[in-house]
């Protein structure tokens, strides 16, 4: 099976195409920002930002040139923004050390930040027909049902031994086509919920079809549990006047910008958040604000985290001269990239008052 597995994989493939736009395409910039972009993300949602990067920054110098505060701007909905960061500073990299040269070797490569084997693989393989083996969620998923592979993926042994698979099973003239026929096998015809086995290629020979494991593959050991995390944020109105804060931390959402936020151990209780050392900072005394508005809890589920915010709408007369906080007109809050949660607000009128 291991000697045919490519021939049926890429006859396969010759009929399947999924037509995007990166296909094809050997510019290795262009291949780079896709894969970053596809990142923990799908290819509907990644598609219309990879157009906008090509457009706004066709050559990896204007991406270089081009400000920190704008990229994350145009990245804005696409989450892990860490991908956009370092997609700036690579590209930076590249054009000022590298004399604008995008890297040749797998080895090379997989030096650049933000870039990991998997991304790696694929820039070696689509743009320079290197044989390196992609190994992602749909591979794991491909090759532990048709092989009847039941080590965990997520274990050092599943990974390695998937990893040698993998590396065994590539076409080496042909990498390219086959990192994208695995790829494209995985998200079309073995998908993680109702594969469809009756017109798949690999029926006859696929163990977990024979066997009757399809649904118990691929197997992983742990379940992330999700840790809560409770953001206050404080929509402070006056006149035409807010305030905003930008991320610099260590932190989730590094370099977006958000309201002055009280972050609790526990969900939204206003007696605790105006305990808080910034509540006391901002309203010294009780006469100075009125609280407008509270929205309903807001959810945005990350890798590792779940944010629960809440939106209090305060109108107070005057904004303090002396506050940590950038003052910014209401009306320029377009200009500034935010995370999801606070998007979502903003775009969704039924929660705040008119006066935002
Ligand atoms: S037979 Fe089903 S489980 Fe096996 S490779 Fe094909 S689609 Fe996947």
């Amino acid at each position: 099976m291991k000697e045919e597995f490519s021939k049926i994989l890429l006859k396969w493939f010759a009929g399947h195409h999924r037509p995007m736009p990166w296909k094809g395409v050997k510019n290795p910039y262009w291949i780079w920002l896709s894969e970053i972009i596809l990142q923990q993300t799908r290819v509907e949602q990644g598609l219309p930002y990879y157009e906008r990067f090509v457009k706004n920054y066709p050559k990896i110098e204007n991406l270089a040139n081009a400000k920190e505060d704008e990229v994350m701007k145009h990245w804005q909905g696409l989450g892990y923004y860490s991908r956009a960061r370092n997609l700036h500073a690579t590209a930076k990299y590249i054009t000022n050390d590298l004399n604008g040269i995008f890297p040749k070797t797998h080895k090379e490569i997989l030096n650049l930040k933000g870039v990991g084997p998997y991304t790696a693989a694929a820039i070696a393989s689509f743009a320079y027909n290197l044989p390196h083996a992609v190994v992602d969620g749909n591979v794991y998923r491909v090759l532990s049902r048709i092989f009847g592979i039941k080590t965990p993926i997520d274990s050092t042994a599943g990974k390695k031994e998937f990893a040698k698979l993998a590396d065994i099973l590539i076409n080496k003239k042909r990498a390219s086509d086959y990192n994208q026929a695995i790829m494209d096998f995985g998200a079309t015809q073995c998908t993680p919920k109702l594969p469809n086995c009756k017109t798949c290629p690999f029926q006859k020979k696929c163990v977990s079809f024979q066997n009757n494991w399809v649904g118990e593959l691929p197997i992983k050991t742990k379940k992330i549990k999700k840790k809560e995390r409770y953001f206050n944020y404080l929509l402070i109105n006056s006149a035409d006047k807010t305030l905003l804060h930008k991320r610099t931390e260590k932190d989730i959402w590094q370099n977006l910008y958000e309201f002055p936020l009280i972050e609790t151990l526990q969900p939204f209780d206003l007696k605790e958040v105006k305990k808080q050392p910034l509540w006391k900072t901002l309203f010294p005394n009780e006469n100075i604000y009125i609280i407008i508005k509270i929205s309903p809890p807001a959810k945005q589920i990350l890798t590792h985290r779940k944010i629960i915010a809440t939106f209090i709408e305060i109108s107070i007369t005057q904004i303090p001269e002396k506050q940590p906080f950038l003052v910014i007109e209401k009306k320029d809050l377009k200009q500034y990239a935010f995370p999801k949660v606070i998007t979502s607000f903003l775009a969704d009128k039924s929660l705040y008052l008119e006066l935002f």
